[in-house]
């Protein structure tokens, strides 16, 4: 038995640590999200693992965790009281480098062969790169205006790029030979629910907590998009609640 399991609010049921990414098994009314049995009483990194990893115990357990050393961003004061995480210092200049580092690692873990993405943009630029560290296959899904910038770079980690088309037709139709695992949102429609990136986004939460020295910011602004990172940083907050403060390094 595993550390996690997967959760559905919506009915409140609980389910097994497994490839699922087509919301909850039992209602199929909302996705599911990790949950952990037993978490240390400490917010402390593991000194032994590298990038996103330095917090595995907060993420779902994989057989393997590569990095490109995502995260340790610097935390930069831009004015008084008010704080920048410079997430463009990760490996692909984008904060979607740490979930993509666990829906890679989590893919690989269950066997599947491939990534398949709908992105315009920094979302497929990473999914390629840990598709590629993790020996995984990715497509990345675009609409026809996608920046060149952003579909060069995807194809240059190895990614196939398909631009136009019903991105969401073509991402199912992607899946259902089995052996390629979606990316990651938050979004309820079923397929499109895996569950785990969003864990990796915890970590940023975990970071600024550390480098605060043991203190919680009093707020925080996260671009919205669909709402993964603020989401993560909300289960970031209830993983560490009734927990101890973090120890460890401070930038
Ligand atoms: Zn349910």
């Amino acid at each position: 038995m595993t550390n996690a399991f997967l959760h559905c609010d919506a009915c409140d049921t609980s389910h097994s640590f497994a490839a699922e990414y087509r919301g909850c098994p039992n209602c199929r009314r909302a996705p599911l999200e990790v949950r952990y049995r037993d978490l240390p009483r400490a917010l402390t990194p593991d000194g032994t693992e590298r990038g996103v990893w330095r917090w595995r115990h907060w993420l779902p357990p994989v057989s393997a965790r590569p990095t490109l050393q995502e995260g340790g961003t610097p935390l930069l004061t831009i004015a008084p009281g008010l704080l920048l995480k410079d997430e463009t210092r990760n490996p692909t200049w984008s904060w979607k480098d740490r979930p993509n580092a666990v829906t890679a690692a989590v893919a690989r873990h269950f066997g599947f062969a491939r990534l398949a993405i709908i992105s315009t943009g920094n979302h497929g630029g990473a999914a390629a790169a840990y598709a590629a560290v993790n020996g995984l296959g990715c497509t990345v899904f675009c609409h026809p205006a996608a920046p060149t910038l952003h579909t060069d770079l995807m194809s240059l980690y190895g990614a196939s790029v398909v631009r136009g088309g019903d991105q969401e037709l073509l991402l199912e139709a992607a899946l259902s030979g089995g052996e390629t695992f979606p990316g990651t949102t938050l979004c309820p429609r079923p397929g499109f629910t895996n569950p785990f990136g969003v864990e990796g986004f915890k970590t940023l939460a975990f970071e600024v907590v550390e480098q605060l020295g043991a203190a919680s910011p009093t707020g925080s602004t996260w671009p919205p998009a669909v709402a993964t990172a603020s989401t993560a940083s909300g289960r970031a907050s209830a993983n560490c609640a009734s927990r101890g403060p973090p120890t460890g390094r401070r930038e």
